[in-house]
């Protein structure tokens, strides 16, 4: 499990957000991201992510802004939140990556995809580490999955 809480990455990463306005929006909504990481927390400890409700935006946010604070301020190397997408990268045990067993581990993925769950863009229980053939190769296969439940 990640040592960041998704309090704790969501306020890195708005930190990050030069818009001030833009940030207000963001906190605003901080407590319902804050609650659908630990819905999700919830459900994925019972195997039932297929119950995890997409959402287009939150209240005032977009999905572009929410998919933006991950790539702007988590992927990005000058990103606010860069060092916890490291830490959460360089978790898995050997490096090797959790989705194959077999490759090393070079970026983090989105369990639940950012742009159907963009309010679980930044939650860290939804990154994952993976190599790059998973981070490429393996997502036609797990939408499958997804898509099979
Ligand atoms: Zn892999």
């Amino acid at each position: 499990m990640p040592l960041q809480s998704a309090a704790d990455v969501l306020a890195t990463c708005i930190g990050g957000v030069a818009d001030p306005a833009q940030r207000l929006r963001l906190q605003a909504i901080t407590g319902q991201l804050v609650a659908d990481a630990a819905n999700y927390d919830q459900l994925a400890r019972i195997q039932s992510l297929h119950q995890v409700v997409r959402a287009p935006n939150v209240d005032a946010v977009t999905r572009s802004e929410l998919e933006a604070l991950y790539s702007k301020q988590m992927s990005a190397t000058n990103g606010a939140a860069r060092g916890i997408y490291s830490a959460l990268r360089n978790a898995a045990p050997n490096g090797k990556c959790p989705l194959c067993g077999i490759g090393t581990v070079t970026v983090l993925d989105h369990h639940l995809p950012k742009a159907r769950y963009p309010n679980l863009s930044v939650c860290p229980f939804n990154l994952v580490p993976a190599c790059d053939f998973c981070n490429m190769y393996n997502r036609p296969l797990r939408k499958g999955v997804r898509s099979f439940f």
